[in-house]
């Protein structure tokens, strides 16, 4: 860094020092290659800040690894709205024809949903 600041501050030799920052920027763009990465792994860094996209990968993980679980126990069935596996338990059988979970039927509420393909009671 000194070098360039004596290279720079010397008017005498410019073409030397632009050839110098010339030779600096093709070094520069050599590296180029892990330039930008550190960009963008900044931007993704302080983007998962406000997202976790990891944690909300290994929650999903195992959201499916526990409906797999279920869905190969003997009285499960799908809840016809989010499609996860539930046991018959903890299903609720709608009029409308379909299955929904805890969940899913308080969100519905009252709230009728024609299906068009109704499950099995
Ligand atoms: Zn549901």
């Amino acid at each position: 860094m000194s070098n360039f600041h004596t290279t720079g501050s010397s008017n005498g030799s410019s073409s030397n020092s632009s050839s110098f920052v010339s030779r600096r920027d093709i070094r520069a763009n050599n590296t180029t290659g892990a330039l930008p990465a550190i960009n963008v792994g900044s931007a993704v860094r302080s983007y998962s800040g406000q997202f976790d996209f990891e944690a909300m990968l290994v929650s999903l993980h195992d959201l499916f690894e526990h409906d797999r679980q279920v869905a190969s126990q003997a009285d499960s069935a799908r809840c016809g709205i989010c499609y996860l596996h539930f046991s018959l338990g903890e299903l609720h059988y709608r009029e409308e024809g379909f299955y929904t979970c805890s969940d899913c039927e308080r969100a519905i509420g009252k709230h009728s949903i024609p299906m068009l393909r109704q499950q099995q009671k």
